[in-house]
């Protein structure tokens, strides 16, 4: 049996070696076209014939928490039918990892596990998925999650209950601990079955809870979760603004770290440096929070030298959303950007979708001159997938 991560590991390392193996891999569809996306990942075409290999759907809109931070959910009520998934076979059939990843809480969906099972029934038997929820329903719905799910990401965006109600916007506190008992169930569940579910705990950061960002170490590792992702808020640009125009600026300004307190700021910066230092679960992030942050600032990093960019998003990751008025699926490019003006509609051919003409001129963009937005992004020059 071939191994595919040593294979994707050469060609990360060296990307001409797929042209050397690619013919080993002509009968095996879904294998090969892994391997060129890898390839297409790391040379950066601007059109690419690769089918992308990280997919999710628009499970569900709506939430059962309404963070101060979120720009797309509980705007319309809608939630994928089991029977639309057939539209997708055709994306469904390459996937490596599919995303129960959405515009709200995937474990809200009416039917989740007729959902999960016919998605299963079009991915490739050794195709992974990831659940994206913030964990309210983690406890009622713990044997779906493990029955569906490799991998899973809570959102908990704060360290105490105080900080959680505020971000998440819930009216209950006690939310805060059933989550924490919830991850506590999988990691015993983990440990007694021996398995291979992937834990991970995010934490969006805003000028509301930064000062917890050195306890949500300290929580990750008393958690003993697998990872941790903090997510900068900053990329909210006034870029970004222009391409979402009914997001509240206003808003997203005060959540701004530029409205912290300067020395308040570099000690805490101090402290969560020192406890990612000694963190002995792996923490991911991006710097942009360590410079002194502002929404108005363009970023002048000098120290960064790369000649090479990468995202995943523009390579091997497709965001579906639904327009709801016109009842049609598209395609986003990535959590940060879209494109408002001129929707890229799935209209059955994925190799058109996939080389819409704006993420064609995106990713030339990006090859040369990438904007602040993708500098200050956490996805920049990371490949958190596999
Ligand atoms: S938990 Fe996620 S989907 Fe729900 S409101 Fe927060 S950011 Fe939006
Ligand atoms: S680096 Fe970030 S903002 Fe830029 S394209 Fe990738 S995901 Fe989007």
């Amino acid at each position: 049996m071939v191994d595919l991560d040593s294979f994707i590991r050469k060609i990360k390392a060296e990307p001409e070696f797929f042209l050397e193996v690619k013919d080993k891999f002509i009968e095996d569809k879904w294998s090969y076209n892994i391997l060129l996306n890898t390839y297409e990942y790391m040379t950066n075409p601007p059109i690419v014939s690769s089918i992308p290999i990280d997919v999710f759907l628009p499970i569900v809109s709506f939430c059962n928490a309404n963070c101060v931070f979120c720009k797309y959910c509980n705007n319309y009520n809608y939630y994928l039918p089991v029977e639309k998934i057939i539209y997708f076979r055709n994306i469904l059939k390459f996937v490596r990892n599919f995303g129960f990843n959405c515009y709200g809480e995937p474990l809200l969906h009416p039917d989740f596990d007729s959902l999960a099972c016919e998605i299963r029934k079009y991915l490739d038997p050794r195709a992974t998925t990831y659940l994206v929820t913030n964990g309210i329903l983690l406890s009622e719905k713990m044997d779906m999650v493990k029955k569906h799910c490799d991998s899973i990401n809570i959102s908990l965006n704060a360290a105490t209950p105080e900080t959680y109600l505020r971000i998440m916007r819930i009216k209950d506190r006690h939310y805060f601990y059933k989550v924490v008992e919830a991850i506590k169930e999988l990691k015993d569940y983990k440990k007694k079955y021996n398995s291979d579910l992937f834990i991970q705990i995010s934490f969006c950061v805003t000028s509301l809870n930064f000062h917890e960002l050195p306890i949500f170490i300290e929580l990750g590792n008393i958690l003993k979760v697998d990872r941790i992702i903090i997510n900068p808020l900053s990329l909210a640009s006034k870029f970004d603004f222009k391409l979402a125009p009914k997001t509240n600026y206003n808003l997203y300004k005060k959540l701004s770290l530029m409205y912290l307190d300067y020395h308040e700021y570099r000690n805490t910066l101090y402290t969560l440096d020192q406890k990612i230092k000694n963190s002995e679960v792996d923490v991911v992030y991006s710097n942009s929070f360590q410079q002194i942050p502002s929404i108005y600032e363009e970023i002048h990093d000098d120290s960064i030298e790369i000649t090479h960019y990468n995202c995943s998003y523009l390579y091997q990751r497709m965001m579906v959303n639904i327009d709801i008025n016109r009842n049609a699926f598209y395609s986003r490019l990535c959590c940060y950007v879209d494109f408002y003006k001129e929707r890229n509609y799935i209209n059955g051919n994925i190799y058109h979708s996939f080389n819409n003409k704006n993420i064609v001129s995106w990713r030339h963009k990006f090859k040369y001159n990438p904007t602040d937005i993708c500098k200050k992004c956490i996805y920049f020059n990371k490949n958190l997938f596999k």
